[in-house]
């Protein structure tokens, strides 16, 4: 086990903040005392090599360093050797350890606008100040220098954007995907208009690495990462126990390896060791909070300099935020390793973010039912429209059907867009709701 004193500042810290934290509850009951999860100190431990590594790989020439989009070709890139970096997860810890409101105007002060996102802003401004948790906690004299820049453009426009910025200042090449969006019915034709897409990359990676592409190996970095995702997605899904042994505020921090270190066997072998103790937790009925009283879907993107006071404010409701549409977005169901560009070009065009509103609704429709939801948290994300879900009347529709919604305002990493107050009153008032049609 990975010794704890070693672990840096980033975002794998607020793990140990969550989960130390001890509550009294408003009416009267017994303290609700979260307990910690064990694989924890092994999470930071591979999340540290895997910072680690990068950094060794950018300071050695003969390494190859590429920057992929948080849903991009990450499969194929590791099949030509690259170390995968990205900047999502950067901004995520910006956003975390509550550095993005430094660091957002100084991307706004060379032009990009408030109003996008503010993982970019954060990110490029982290860049220009040379400002960022992830140099101090893991020894980074500069940030990973990039040999290539892969997105997929399957999330948003952002990332393109983003990416062409580092593109000029870096002078590398700035490759990818631009996905089908919007999809409703997922059709054969979409998937193939992606794949054609994907084998495009082959020709200008193979020039940028200098390594020609070696089909089983790619095929074994698709095999590892549908493995990663299946665990994942069973991790999950313990949640549908009553009680469920984990939170959306754990699976958060433990999403991690599913976001920087699938395609590989460490993410593998982290996720067995998290299953297995949260089946433990099921066999011995441990439950995530205490009295579990009410379980509630979080939709939309983190608020993540808030995650430690959410947290808290519902466990003190004896309240189990169960699931979310966030933290199943890194469930590739679609991984083909016999036919890893099919496979790929399904797994990344059929994810949430890119569905239209109608196949949106019946997916979180189906969620509700599986995870025995008593309300939704809709989180209207300021800087991240295609993230936000209740601006076409969704959380209306769904309270029509008797799921009680509430929508909180909010941002991931702009806290200018988020009230402490006015979101703790609109929650107690929800949870008092569902209370009272009990
Ligand atoms: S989906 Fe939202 S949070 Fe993610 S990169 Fe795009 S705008 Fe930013």
């Amino acid at each position: 086990m990975a010794d704890e004193n070693k672990v840096p500042q980033g975002i794998t810290k607020l793990e140990t903040t969550i989960e130390t934290v001890t509550k009294s509850n408003n009416s009267g009951k017994p303290k609700s005392k979260r307990k910690p999860i064990l694989a924890t100190s092994t999470m930071n431990e591979i999340m540290g090599d895997y910072f680690h590594e990068l950094d060794d790989a950018s300071n050695d020439p003969n390494s190859l360093v590429a920057w992929c989009t948080s849903v991009g070709p990450a499969e194929l890139l590791l099949s030509f050797g690259f170390k995968v970096y990205y900047p999502e997860n950067h901004g995520a810890m910006l956003g975390t350890k509550r550095v993005a409101m430094d660091l957002i105007p100084v991307a706004n002060a060379i032009g990009y606008s408030p109003d996008i996102c503010s993982y970019l802003t954060s990110d490029i401004g982290s860049f220009i100040k040379h400002d960022s948790p992830m140099l101090t906690a893991f020894n980074m004299k500069e940030f990973p220098k990039p040999d290539v820049l892969a997105y997929n453009t399957n999330q948003c426009r952002d990332v393109q954007e983003w990416f062409a910025y580092y593109s000029r200042k870096f002078k590398v090449p700035l490759i990818g995907i631009n996905s089908p969006g919007k999809v409703d019915d997922l059709k054969d034709e979409h998937i193939k208009a992606a794949q054609g897409q994907f084998e495009a990359l082959v020709e200008p990676l193979e020039k940028i690495s200098g390594n020609r592409f070696d089909e089983q190996r790619f095929k074994e970095s698709v095999k590892l990462s549908k493995e990663c995702t299946i665990l994942w997605r069973q991790v999950l899904e313990t949640a549908a126990n009553k009680p469920s042994p984990l939170t959306f505020f754990d699976s958060c921090i433990h999403m991690g390896p599913a976001v920087v270190l699938r395609g590989s066997q460490t993410a593998v072998n982290y996720y067995k060791l998290l299953l297995a103790e949260l089946k433990d937790r099921i066999d011995k009925n441990i439950a995530a909070i205490d009295d579990e009283e009410f379980r509630l879907y979080w939709e939309g993107m983190p608020i993540w300099g808030k995650l430690r006071n959410l947290s808290e404010l519902f466990m003190e409701h004896r309240t189990c935020m169960v699931a979310s549409t966030y933290c199943n977005s890194w469930i590739f169901e679609g991984f083909e390793p016999e036919r890893p560009f099919y496979g790929m070009a399904k797994a990344y065009t059929e994810i949430f973010i890119n569905r239209s509103e109608r196949i949106k609704e019946q997916y979180i429709n189906e969620m509700v039912k599986r995870y025995n939801i008593d309300g939704i948290i809709f989180h209207d994300a300021k800087t991240c429209p295609s993230n936000s879900n209740a601006r076409y009347g969704m959380p209306e529709r769904l309270k029509d059907k008797g799921i009680p919604t509430l929508v909180l305002d909010g941002d991931l990493n702009d806290l200018r867009c988020y009230s402490e107050e006015q979101s703790k009153t609109k929650i107690e008032a929800f949870i008092e709701q569902l209370e009272e049609g009990k």
